[in-house]
């Protein structure tokens, strides 16, 4: 498959690892919009959020089990982060392999919501 994240998880493609486990890969960004900025992926090729199912989902929720500890390795977790998923077109993804952004290391300023 023509997936640059599943290329990263494979070790294809080189990719500054922060945590691994048998679920997920979490590495950082190539181009980084805050000081720590890390993808957080799971290791089978989900598209995007519209793919989530309820067979999938176990793999989403052990993100969300592990981010704090994610954001520790990075030291982000006392200050704080934002977790962003975009979705789509209008949601502006740009890669078709489902993933979170962590964002940290500064006051993140202006939200959306
Ligand atoms: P999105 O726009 O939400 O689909 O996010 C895709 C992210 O992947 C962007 O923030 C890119 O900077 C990042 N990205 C693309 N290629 C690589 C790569 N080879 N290594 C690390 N991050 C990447
Ligand atoms: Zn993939």
């Amino acid at each position: 498959m023509d997936c640059i994240f599943c290329k990263i998880i494979a070790g294809e493609i080189p990719s500054t690892k922060v945590y691994e486990d048998d679920l997920i890969y979490a590495f950082r960004d190539i181009n980084a919009q805050a000081p720590e900025h890390v993808l957080i992926v799971p290791k089978t090729h989900i598209a995007s959020a519209n793919e989530i199912t309820a067979e999938n989902c176990a793999v989403v929720a052990h993100i969300f089990a592990k981010i704090g500890e994610i954001a520790a390795l990075v030291g982000i977790k006392d200050d704080g982060y934002r977790i962003i998923n975009n979705c789509g077109k209008n949601g502006g993804q740009t890669v078709m392999h489902l993933h979170f952004h962590l964002l940290g290391g500064k006051d993140l300023g202006e939200k959306l919501v």
